[in-house]
């Protein structure tokens, strides 16, 4: 075909694609800079590094193998066709070029075949775990599969057209082209000229299947490939699950929490034009796993749907390249819809647990919890909606300072149980201490965590460590006001908290609940805890003084524990080995492990502000967890959170296991093989 023809309908051809493909991301680019503006990330190289780890090594997509596979195939195979495609391209346009790649380029065309035969199983591979295996996670809609035609066909143009290259050209079948030469039998009778057609025609094929691509992927749940990359990029950097606060110095706020899309941060919305819609996060999120409506990737996707819808109205923009093909029905009237109650519903958002499960699975640095507690800072802040039992424990926390209501004095009356020797000194002007113990509510007032308090006291006693508890001056720590979203109570007592450590000079400080101790180590720096203050759950100590010597448990207790991770101290701070190092130093102990266990560890269901809702969607959470605990046939189900011993601990006499399988915090195992000594 004359060149002067080609290139005539070749560019503009593909100069209308290039411009329906750069609206589409310009319309994009606008709804997400309807957002509040980002802060410009700081740290550029960690951000380069996890980046690289992310796309390169496919990190968090290879815990799922086959998938992880399957997509790595996918991935490493368009980064070589994509030069594959100039290749085929200039064939077309200019007879007889191809890639200047010198005496490389046998060697290059070998790899696009294999390339392309590696990514034409794996799209297969892909239909049959979406369509044949209905893997549970995966969407079946015509959507999907749309992709994958287009993958499928990209590749299919491209074995044909190199295999009727190669009559074209005269070349025999050969080894540097496997797959080429295997199709090129096609067009063996053809004769030469036929073959150039049929060149001729699969690179238009290819040309319009890559083009049409083109267009639909920003428009489509592939617009990951764009958006992923920016995403991880600027994902938070630091201790994951810290939420921001809120300026309520900011005198021009009309409202809190995110009541409107706008309300969110740019890099927040980038994150919905990131979800690639692969389930991994509502696959392992506990409420959808017992059945509640909540499902984070819905949250993610119905929050992108009306990004796009109001983004349209309020833009005029359109989203949709050609309308007429992809445009959906009812954007208008999505974009009006409530965000806090239409979009996403309470019932969803005071399902979170906040366990962040979903946003550790998730391959492109999705964080939903954020964007859970930014709306409920909005219904319990800007429009006082909440369930009554939240409200009422909020008020509790409020006047006395426990989510229970009880006296303030009665915060030290678990300590006048304690036995002689055991001592607890309180904290008291001119006596030093090393470490500040805080007991926190659960220790304090709740009877079960209260034997968790002592334990931790008599491995302190016994480890001759110097430490002070502040009694009825210790103050709740804020994080589950936090959680629920009352950020103004949160504030108010993390600042009383933070003047009290301050004016008392504390400089360690030691707790049993791994909530406090995320916020404190987290969170307090945000409201003045000095840099220097060292903050520590208690089996990061106990870990410690076992390997120096202090602790020597000597007792045996001969008892089979499976560890459940709590959701604070590990995905949030990613303390796993302390606990089981504990465990492991105890002679008689043998520690199994639940299937879900370290960073797949499924929540208790009782963070986020759970512990004090009645969960009246399916079934209940902890007794899911009772029961994965219970499959590996334990005498103990150790923890390290007095949240975590609640739920299980109940979940186990809902079964009736109780008379069997104890529930104990690893400080409890511990001091009891130390007991003697003390
Ligand atoms: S934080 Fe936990 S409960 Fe909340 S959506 Fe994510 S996985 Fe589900
Ligand atoms: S939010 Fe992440 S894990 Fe969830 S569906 Fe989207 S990409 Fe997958």
């Amino acid at each position: 075909m004359p060149v002067f023809v080609q290139l005539a309908a070749f560019l503009p051809v593909t100069g209308f694609a290039l411009y329906l493909f750069g609206c589409v991301v310009a319309s994009r680019i606008r709804y997400i800079r309807l957002g509040r503006p980002s802060d410009l990330p700081a740290a550029p190289a960690v951000r380069w590094r996890r980046l690289a780890a992310a796309m390169l090594g496919h990190r968090t997509l290879l815990k799922d193998v086959r998938s992880g596979l399957m997509h790595l195939v996918m991935f490493y195979g368009f980064v070589i066709l994509q030069f594959g495609a100039v290749d085929l391209i200039g064939k077309g346009l200019a007879p007889g070029w191809h890639l200047p790649l010198g005496a490389a380029y046998p060697a290059f065309r070998l790899l696009q075949d294999l390339a392309v035969f590696l990514v034409l199983l794996a799209t297969g591979y892909a239909g049959y775990r979406r369509y044949v295996e209905k893997l549970p996670r995966l969407k079946r809609g015509w959507k999907a599969g749309v992709v994958l035609m287009f993958i499928a066909g990209l590749m299919l143009s491209v074995l044909l057209a190199q295999g009727a290259e190669q009559i074209w050209r005269g070349e025999s079948p050969s080894w540097g082209q496997p797959f080429s030469s295997l199709v090129s039998g096609l067009f063996a009778g053809a004769g030469k000229a036929a073959a150039g057609g049929f060149f001729y025609l699969f690179w238009w094929v290819h040309l319009l299947v890559l083009l049409s691509f083109l267009v639909y992927v920003p428009q489509s749940k592939h617009a990951h490939l764009l958006f992923a990359p920016v995403n991880i990029f600027l994902r938070k950097i630091g201790a994951p699950g810290k939420l921001a606060p809120i300026d309520f110095a900011d005198g021009s706020a009309e409202s809190y929490g995110v009541g409107k899309i706008e309300d969110f941060m740019r890099s927040q919305l980038i994150d919905l034009y990131a979800c690639v819609e692969c389930g991994r996060c509502t696959s392992v999120c506990p409420a959808s796993a017992t059945g509640k409506l909540l499902s984070p990737m819905h949250l993610i996707t119905n929050l992108r749907d009306h990004l796009t819808a109001k983004g349209a109205a309020v833009t005029s923009r359109s989203p949709w390249m050609p309308a007429f093909a992809f445009a959906g029905s009812g954007g208008e009237e999505e974009s009006r819809r409530e965000l806090a109650g239409d979009v996403v519903t309470g019932t969803e958002l005071w399902a979170c647990t906040t366990c962040r499960n979903c946003e550790e699975a998730c391959p492109v640095g999705n964080e939903h919890v954020d964007k859970i507690v930014g709306l409920r800072r909005y219904l319990v802040l800007t429009e006082g909606r909440l369930p009554a039992e939240a409200g009422r424990m909020l008020v509790n926390l409020e006047r006395q300072g426990n989510p229970w209501g009880l006296g303030r004095s009665d915060r030290t009356a678990w300590l006048d149980g304690l036995k002689p020797p055991l001592r607890a000194p309180l904290v008291q002007e001119g006596e030093p201490f090393e470490y500040l113990f805080h007991v926190g509510s659960m220790g304090s007032y709740d009877n079960r965590a209260q034997r968790v308090a002592v334990a931790m006291i008599r491995l302190m006693n016994h480890a001759g460590i110097s430490f002070a508890v502040f009694g009825v001056e210790e103050g709740n720590s804020g994080d589950t006001a936090r959680r629920i979203g009352n950020e103004y109570l949160y504030q108010q007592l993390a600042m009383e908290n933070v003047e009290r450590f301050v004016r008392h000079g504390v400089r360690k400080i030691v707790t049993i609940d791994p909530h406090a101790y995320h916020t404190f180590k987290n969170e307090y720096r945000d409201f003045g805890l000095p840099d220097n203050v060292e903050v520590y759950h208690h089996t990061e100590l106990l870990a410690r003084w076992l390997k120096e010597g202090r602790i020597k448990p000597d007792k045996l207790a001969r008892e089979r524990v499976v560890y459940h991770d709590p959701c604070y101290l590990g995905r949030h701070n990613g303390v796993y080995a302390a606990p089981r190092e504990i465990l492991r130093s105890i002679p008689g102990v043998e520690l199994v492990e639940m299937e879900r266990h370290g960073a797949d560890s499924m929540c208790c269901g009782a963070g986020g502000g759970l512990m004090w809702m009645e969960e009246k969607e399916g079934s209940r959470i902890n007794a899911a967890r009772t029961e994965q605990a219970l499959s590996v046939k334990p005498t103990v189900i150790g923890t390290a959170c007095p949240y975590c011993l609640t739920m299980l601990g109940d979940g186990t006499k809902a079964m009736e296991a109780d008379e069997r399988v104890k529930t104990m915090d690893v400080a409890e195992i511990l001091a009891g093989a130390v007991a003697e000594r003390v």
